[in-house]
């Protein structure tokens, strides 16, 4: 028999959360902390080629790998989207302000803009920290989507 590491509570063996608390029992972190050294490098990877764990089928054998395998393939999708619609946004300035400098107000919304594709750089960069940490964190906005089953 086990025990809660945080409230003390006896927890069976392979339960992944304290019944009680709520905490990851201890023999969860282990298992998690030798997943993710174990499969480190493929969970950076799915934040640069998101489709790279979903080809090898890594994300299958490994819940490190899945779980940052989906944080990637959210990211890209996200930024992709976010593409597409500043791409309508800044036809539809351009239509109606565009005044053959780069300094109108066209100008200032297309800066704007591309000061925001920062978001997703850093998400990604986030992202590829916690994997090289080992950690199995969430990324701001994006993380709470699974669409990795
Ligand atoms: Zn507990």
């Amino acid at each position: 028999m086990a025990f809660c590491g945080k409230c003390g509570t006896q927890v069976q063996e392979g339960v992944k959360f304290c019944p009680s608390c709520g905490a990851q029992t201890e023999e969860a972190q282990q298992t998690q902390a030798a997943d993710a050294q174990a499969n480190k490098t493929m969970a950076i990877l799915a934040y640069i080629l998101f489709f790279i764990p979903l080809i090898t089928g890594d994300h299958k054998k490994s819940p490190f790998v899945k779980f940052h395998t989906n944080q990637g393939t959210v990211l890209f999708i996200a930024a992709v989207a976010w593409g597409i619609a500043e791409n309508i946004v800044l036809a539809i300035l351009r239509a109606i302000f565009w005044n053959g400098y780069t300094w109108g107000v066209y100008g200032l919304f297309s800066t704007i803009l591309n000061i925001l594709w920062l978001a997703p750089t850093v998400l990604c960069v986030l992202g590829i920290i916690n994997a090289v940490n080992g950690r199995q964190k969430e990324l701001p906005v994006i993380g709470k989507f699974k669409i990795i089953k």
